[in-house]
């Protein structure tokens, strides 16, 4: 689209995803705060303070270089205007909205690819699937990144088999030092007093805790987390990926999503500075890898698969006839109803931070949500507003695919779902519950053990052509009390 304005003329609107030096080219700019956007469905009290802080501390970092509005609706700021140009915004609703209204769009920024390289790859995998794991090689190869030569540094591309360990046992916490938390100034004091008001007037409905704000809001914050978790974390990142502590709730994880997505940080950047640890000798390569692949192969394939996939994706398809609303306990962040230890404390840790890492994402909350064929749009859409770092593009992929299997296999072969077995090994959380993971019938049955099961009898008949399920399908026709098992959880009031 080309504006009516010459480039040098135009002022840039950014986005709340586009706040960082590498959206910025040195012009006039505008930011809106859009107070509609923070009311359209609950939101987590820490994500609207840490959206609302970022914007406020850009606009005070750009000074007299920035127009800033606080208004009802986007439109109150842009319509009748010809001198805007936006670099091309990260959802599909705002996409159409800078269309409709002709302004001057920029190609996108703030991923490692470009819409245009996805394109070509996925041109040249037609009528094969588009796994991450292809594409990951080819942005290794075509990036340089841990490559000598066109071999991959140390001979392979991934080092999962190193990583994934069980932790470590009888330790309450990874024993990894604090991460070093930003320190709130006044922008986050006037923010939480605006988000009072906002409720008190009802224009906002707010979930879970604000405060202390955790994550990064300005480019100088998150530069210091990337340090920190370079400093203290990237070495147990790879070991301890999929690993679960009671006391632990950020294990060695680099909380980088955040300002990753809120544009302060250049995933770039984040990637090579954490390489430049392996060729200095200061980190192991599997950790270094399978952070390496976590950014430049799985952030740019969700992101990509966002566009590729098309905007009904989302509620295009809901092949596991999953129609359940989402419980009062989820929509509340409030887990005092929940005896099972790994969900009470996931959304324990959700209501007070709006984060969980990346297996209580996946195989505690999603694998709950999937064996109890909870909504998946609702689902989605839970996420991208309970999570600091939730956006409409990252949770297709990851919810709608990976997750709840709602596409029938286009992300994923098969439902991610799993018994008490996966959590025991992967975490200190069933020592110390209610239920037993190895129990699937009677008082002290584990709900996700009895639920795997359960969830296999519901969803049997819409599963049997995946041959990747026929092993525990086959498992649970030899299930001598399979009915007695499916009759309990069907009736289940204790979870
Ligand atoms: P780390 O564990 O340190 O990983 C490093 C980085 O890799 C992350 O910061 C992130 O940018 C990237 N990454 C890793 N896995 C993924 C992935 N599957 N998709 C996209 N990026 C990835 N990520 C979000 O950024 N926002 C979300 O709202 C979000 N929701 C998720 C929901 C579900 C159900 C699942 C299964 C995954 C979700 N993810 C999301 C991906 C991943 O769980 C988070 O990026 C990660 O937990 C964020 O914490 P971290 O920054 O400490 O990540
Ligand atoms: Fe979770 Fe079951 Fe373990 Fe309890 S026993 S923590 S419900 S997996």
């Amino acid at each position: 689209t080309s504006g009516a304005r010459a480039a040098d003329e135009r002022t840039r609107w950014v986005f709340a995803g586009q706040l960082g030096p590498l959206f910025d080219d040195g012009g006039p700019m505008m930011i809106v705060e859009a107070r509609s956007v923070f009311g359209r469905r609950p939101m987590h009290r820490a994500k609207a303070h840490l959206l609302l802080s970022a914007m406020r501390h850009r606009a005070a970092e750009l000074g007299e270089r920035v127009e800033y509005h606080r208004v009802e609706r986007y439109s109150e700021a842009v319509d009748g205007r010809d001198d805007l140009e936006v670099i091309d915004p990260t959802s599909w609703a705002a996409r159409r909205f800078v269309r409709r209204r002709g302004i001057a769009v920029l190609p996108s920024r703030g991923f490692v690819t470009s819409e245009a390289d996805f394109a070509v790859w996925a041109a040249t995998r037609a009528g094969k699937r588009l796994l991450m794991e292809d594409f990951y090689r080819t942005v290794r190869e075509r990036t340089g990144l841990l490559m000598r030569g066109d071999q991959p540094e140390g001979g392979r591309f991934n080092f999962d088999h190193d990583n994934r360990t069980p932790p470590p046992k009888n330790a309450a916490r990874l024993g990894l030092p604090d991460p070093r938390w930003p320190v709130e100034d006044e922008i986050d004091q006037e923010v939480r007093a605006d988000l009072d008001a906002w409720q008190c007037d009802g224009r906002v409905t707010l979930v879970g805790d604000d405060g202390p704000r955790r994550f990064a809001a300005t480019p100088a914050e998150a530069e210091r987390a990337l340090a920190d978790f370079v400093e203290s974390r990237l070495n147990d990142f790879g070991p301890f990926e999929d690993a679960m502590l009671d006391g632990d709730w950020t294990m060695a994880h680099s909380l980088l999503s955040a300002p990753m997505n809120l544009g302060l940080l250049d995933p770039l950047q984040v990637v090579e500075t954490v390489v430049a640890e392996y060729h200095a000798g200061n980190a192991p390569l599997s950790s270094v890898e399978g952070f390496t692949r976590q950014i430049i192969g799985w952030r740019d394939y969700v992101w990509h698969l966002y566009w590729h996939l098309g905007e009904g994706y989302r509620t295009g398809s809901n092949a596991l006839g999953a129609h359940q609303p989402l419980p009062e306990a989820f929509r509340q962040l409030d887990p005092a109803a929940i005896e099972a230890n790994c969900l009470h404390e996931t959304i324990d840790g959700m209501r007070r931070h709006g984060w969980a890492h990346h297996i209580q994402r996946l195989m505690v909350l999603g694998n709950w949500a999937l064996q109890h064929g909870y909504d998946p749009v609702a689902l989605n859409d839970w996420f991208v507003d309970m999570f600091v770092d939730g956006t409409p593009w990252v949770m297709p992929a990851n919810v709608i695919g990976m997750s709840q299997h709602a596409d029938g296999g286009i992300v994923a072969t098969k439902p991610y779902a799993s018994g008490g077995a996966y959590i025991a090994k992967m975490s200190d959380y069933c020592g110390s519950c209610v239920f037993d993971p190895k129990v699937r019938l009677g008082e002290n049955a584990c709900p996700f053990t009895a639920g795997y099961w359960a969830f296999l009898d519901r969803v049997e008949p819409r599963i049997r052509g995946n041959h990747r399920m026929a092993q525990p399908l086959a498992g649970l026709r030899r299930l001598a009390d399979r009915d007695a098992v499916v009759d309990q959880e069907r009736h289940r009031d204790r979870w």
